[in-house]
């Protein structure tokens, strides 16, 4: 029997309403047409293909490239107690015997599959004769050539239209650029598909960004108000990775390393705890994080600047799939500016190439001084516009800015006047007027801007040469030892012929307590016990199934128990992501718990 989309969101995924855009994909394709569906990483893409499997009678092939992902997913379906299965190269022979005797009775309605696997030995002839109602080409942006997750088989996923001729087929992904769009449309579909591209924004992630000042001190403060929660910290260098996961774990917090450096035992040892696990910190380079699917990680940090704004975008991105709330802070200087302009000018790129790698880092700079809201400088860069957020640091705290033409022009000047030679200290040494042996010993204190800037402080004209980095007007020279130059833009600055805007960052400024709570209720303090007690039975049956904590709770769910405290069968079905299965299955014990921390 067939069932509305609503009857199975509600049901099976204990889900209340649709997210934006999911309704309209379904939709069209239960109507049998091709969809090409673009969404950001969290925003729902699997439930898109998962509702019409279920609405539609018959099997539904997922085509994925990454093996842990489709396990995830299909752990993640059997507890709502949908019939999905995968067959790989890892799965073993009792679960491969079964899955296929579900194909041939029918039962079966999602089948993961890696391209490889789909196009070899019979599996197509096979397929032919299950007549599926629905392909789901998931990760599609891997059939792009351009793209650097290119993989040759997705390639050969254009013989599904010849093959299947009457099967509808979707492809779905998170990358939006329309060179990868076109690709994808030409290669899957012949261009024949209705397309689908949602916002960018992720509300219910905190943005924040601020200064760094003690980079270490920064980082356990933040670490404190995200306490027992899982979350990523970025970093740039191995070295740095290893150390900062060593100090987090000597004060007691579970901080792992993840790096490429690694060896492939230990990377994976590490994100699988990071998977299965509470509480798990993963200190990591950009390498961590692809295909990784955990939907409850809770905060990114950075503790160094992201090479530009997508992979800021991207990198942040993996808190808060969700839709809880969860935050994402980075801090910077004038040392990571320094660090990423060297990484591109040592890099084996054509000059050309060079300078838009310098243009993508400062559009990322700019944001980072920006003294408005992140988001809506976030999201105007990918092309959308919104209204302040309400949810991130600067909108928390909004900054002044005055005209600083005359701070700018002093602090070139000093520049100049100095040779272009020296870093920022220094000039700011000499801006202060501050006699060290090094100003000295150079006569820089009989210059003439000696003492000019005198009215600011060091920290103050540290931010301020950030700001004037970030805007590109002034350069940290890495050849030269950070020796700071002036950039031809800095020119009509100097001559008065045009404007700078500075701010000053507030003093102290912490990162926010405060979480963000547009999202839904927060459990009150007096539910914090509760809310342990449920995360430490969630990770007993988690480990008791060998499965990963969210599949059978999402924090999400947790903290809505936490806060409803259900003690009916009724008020359980309510909570968040609750449908049928689990109702069944963990509906008592959890409601046990609850009883037990309220008596
Ligand atoms: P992605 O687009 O990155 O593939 P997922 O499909 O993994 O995102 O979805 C992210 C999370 O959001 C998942 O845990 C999923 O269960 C949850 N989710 C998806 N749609 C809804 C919805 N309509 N209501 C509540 N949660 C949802
Ligand atoms: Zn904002």
């Amino acid at each position: 029997m067939n069932t509305s989309p609503e009857d199975i969101l509600r049901t099976t995924f204990g889900y209340d309403s649709f997210r934006l855009g999911q309704q309209e994909v379904i939709d069209t394709v239960i109507a049998g047409q091709n969809a090409l569906v673009i969404m950001p990483t969290g925003g729902g893409k699997s439930l898109c293909y998962q509702v019409p499997a279920l609405a539609m009678a018959g099997l539904t092939v997922v085509v994925s490239p990454l093996i842990a992902l489709m396990r995830d997913q299909v752990a993640a379906l059997k507890a709502n107690g949908v019939a999905a299965g995968t067959l790989n190269s890892s799965t073993p022979p009792e679960e491969a015997s079964a899955v296929n005797a579900a194909l041939r009775d029918g039962t079966l309605r999602l089948l993961y599959l890696s391209p490889e696997r789909l196009l070899m030995d019979g599996m197509i002839e096979r397929l032919q004769g299950l007549k599926p109602v629905l392909f789901a080409v998931d990760e599609a942006h891997c059939v792009s050539q351009w793209g650097h997750d290119f993989r040759q088989d997705y390639l050969r996923l254009a013989e599904l239209k010849d093959l299947f001729p009457d099967t509808p087929r979707m492809a779905l992904t998170a990358t939006a650029d329309d060179l990868t769009r076109r690709d994808i449309l030409d290669k899957l579909f012949d261009g024949d598909a209705v397309e689908f591209t949602s916002g960018f924004d992720r509300p219910n992630i905190r943005l924040g960004i601020t200064p760094k000042k003690a980079a270490k001190q920064q980082l356990r403060r933040f670490l404190d108000t995200h306490a027992g929660e899982s979350g990523i910290v970025y970093c740039l260098s191995r070295k740095r990775c290893e150390e900062t996961a060593s100090e987090l774990a000597a004060d007691g917090l579970t901080a792992l390393p993840y790096h490429a450096g690694m060896a492939k035992a230990d990377r994976d040892r590490h994100q699988d705890r990071f998977l299965t696990e509470d509480g798990v910190i993963i200190v990591a380079t950009i390498a961590f994080g692809m295909g990784i699917d955990k939907p409850d990680v809770r905060f990114v940090f950075h503790l160094n600047v992201p090479g530009n704004v997508e992979s800021w975008y991207q990198e942040l991105g993996r808190a808060g799939r969700d839709g809880a709330p969860a935050e994402a802070l980075m801090v910077y200087g004038l040392d990571d500016i320094r660090m990423r302009r060297a990484f591109i000018d040592d890099s084996e790129r054509t000059d050309e190439q060079k300078r838009f790698e310098h243009q993508r880092l400062n559009a990322l700079l700019a944001i980072c001084e920006a003294a408005s809201c992140r988001r809506q400088a976030l999201l105007r860069y990918f092309g959308e516009t919104t209204e302040p957020c309400g949810n991130c640091d600067r909108c928390l705290a909004p900054v002044e800015t005055f005209d600083g033409t005359e701070e700018a022009q002093k602090a070139m000047s000093a520049i100049l006047r100095t040779g272009q030679m020296f870093g920022a200290e220094h000039v700011i040494d000499v801006l202060t007027g501050t006699e060290t042996d090094k100003v000295k010993k150079r006569g820089h204190d009989r210059l003439p801007t000696f003492g000019v800037g005198s009215d600011w402080r060091r920290p103050e004209w540290r931010s301020f040469m950030r700001q004037l980095a970030a805007a590109d007007l002034i350069r940290v020279d890495v050849g030269g030892f950070g020796a700071l130059k002036l950039t031809e833009a800095a020119r009509p600055i100097l001559k008065g012929a045009a404007e700078v805007r500075l701010h000053k960052e507030a003093e102290g400024q912490k990162t926010t307590r405060k979480r963000a709570s547009s999202v839904m209720p927060e459990a009150t303090p007096a539910d914090a016990a509760l809310l342990d007690r449920l995360r430490d039975l969630r990770r007993d049956i988690a480990s008791a199934e060998g499965v990963p904590a969210y599949v059978i709770f999402h924090d999400r769910s947790l903290i809505d128990m936490a806060a409803r405290k259900p003690q009916s069968i009724d008020a359980f079905s309510d909570v968040h992501g609750v449908g049928e299965a689990k109702l069944a299955k963990y509906g008592e014990t959890f409601m046990a718990a609850i009883r037990a921390e309220i008596a």
